[in-house]
């Protein structure tokens, strides 16, 4: 029997979606948000979709971890990987944020004439309490616990975050992801240096919960069509026509700075670096750019990744299981470059020219934060008003500049789908580029 390809049922999807949002929209307008229908859209996008991949993320990290790495009996060659992918994460996070300075730089999205963009103004006073009180909710807790700041930096911060004072507990929170990986790594090598019974029955045990999750992945998968179209009409009907249109060159100027990363820098990588094919290597991941693309979430979307770079782009699973859950919560280049642009945006629109040395620490921060930043949607916004607390301290615009971060989240969904797709992304080049350097064949051998 003809069965259409999984990418193809995903984008028809994605494309009802979109009408669906669309006539949800033009029909109810403002009132669509409380309706029937987008109920419905989140129910199966959300709860449905989103609830299932998020519900294995911890089994199917754990197995993969432990049987990637304790199948291999040493631990010969693990410094080396953890090296290189240190080395990935920095060098392309950075290129991705250089790209997104010199992108807001050259368009200016929020200047006209050298002034401050009226059209964006009037659009933020027009809804300033609105969108301060949306701003504040949205980022007071996640600025507090993050920019509280451990003494000893962001080394101290992470290892806090890696080592959980409960297994258990870590276990059943989704945002400890770091733990987990800390957890499942040193379980594996655990495994490798111990010998016996005990070994043999807890490596084949953990073998058997990853070949499950492996397959209960693929059903959820069978659901992708059902969710992506969910997840789509919810955001499309609940976005109105006025907020896209005062924001325009905004969204531009990320879309562009994003697509020169996505299209140009990454692929260059892929070809000079890892001497891989980009064209297969963008169709390998198709199904998880797609998933990325519509959950706005590069955790959720983690088991797809996994699948894909090991199904169809050819990644050993020692390599895949080390690179894609550290990067899904570490190495967020589109993330990054969002934060950049972002900020120079609100200083644009608030009149204040930002120097060098600022602009400088702009990129720092948008460094060190996109580290610190989860895989969910939206995630980003505190990243940003932290970056603007520490660059603006003391000046004027420091102070008006909630109300432009409110105007920010008010078009971010579109922005986080696409930047989401660069974070999952980049990750997987990662994999692959360190794969071809630790000498697998990957099927995008070129
Ligand atoms: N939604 C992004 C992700 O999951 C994070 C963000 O930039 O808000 O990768």
């Amino acid at each position: 029997m003809f069965r259409m390809k999984l990418h193809w049922q995903i984008l028809i999807a994605l494309a009802l979606g979109v009408l669906a949002g669309g006539v949800t929209q033009a029909l109810l307008g403002d009132e669509a948000g409380g309706s029937w229908w987008v109920a419905l859209y989140r129910f199966l996008g959300s709860t449905v979709f989103i609830g299932l991949l998020k519900m294995i993320i911890v089994p199917l990290i754990f197995s993969s971890i432990v049987t990637g790495i304790a199948g291999l009996h040493n631990v010969e060659g693990f410094g080396r990987l953890g090296l290189k992918t240190l080395g990935y994460y920095v060098t392309s996070s950075a290129l991705a944020i250089l790209i997104g300075l010199a992108v807001v730089n050259v368009m200016k999205p929020g200047l006209v004439d050298g002034g401050p963009n009226p059209k964006v103004a009037e659009f933020i006073e027009e809804n300033r309490e609105k969108f301060e009180e949306e701003a504040e909710g949205r980022t007071a807790a996640g600025v507090a616990q993050e920019s509280g700041g451990h003494p000893l930096g962001v080394v101290g911060d992470l290892v806090e975050r890696m080592i959980p004072s409960n297994v258990f507990k870590a276990a059943s929170d989704n945002g400890a992801m770091l733990s987990l990986i800390f957890v499942s790594l040193l379980t594996a090598f655990g495994l490798i240096a111990i010998d016996g019974y005990g070994k043999e029955a807890l490596v084949s045990a953990i073998g058997g919960l990853n070949d499950l999750m492996i397959k209960v992945t693929g059903w959820i998968m069978k659901l992708a069509p059902l969710g992506v179209f969910g997840l789509m009409a919810y955001t499309i009907a609940q976005t109105g026509p006025s907020f896209l249109l005062s924001m325009l060159k905004y969204m531009v100027t990320v879309l562009v700075a994003l697509g020169l990363h996505f299209f140009v820098a990454l692929p260059l990588l892929l070809v000079l670096v890892g001497k891989v094919n980009p064209l297969r290597h963008y169709r390998a991941m198709r199904d998880a750019l797609l998933t990325s693309f519509s959950t706005a979430s590069s955790s959720a979307t983690l088991p797809v990744t996994m699948r894909c770079l090991q199904d169809k782009a050819g990644v050993s699973k020692r390599t895949s299981s080390f690179v894609l859950p550290l990067g899904a919560t570490v190495n967020m280049d589109g993330t990054a470059l969002y934060e950049c642009v972002a900020v120079l945006f609100v200083a644009q629109v608030m009149g204040a020219a930002l120097g060098f040395g600022e602009q400088l620490s702009v990129v720092v921060l948008a460094l060190l934060t996109s580290v610190g930043v989860a895989g969910v949607p939206s995630a980003s916004l505190v990243a940003i008003v932290i970056i603007i607390q520490n660059v603006a301290e003391g000046q004027a615009w420091g102070g008006g500049a909630m109300a432009a971060v409110g105007a920010i989240y008010a078009v971010d969904r579109i922005l986080d789908m696409c930047r989401t797709s660069v974070n999952i992304f980049s990750d997987s080049c990662g994999a692959v580029i360190i794969a071809k350097s630790e000498g697998e064949e990957v099927l995008s051998d070129q």
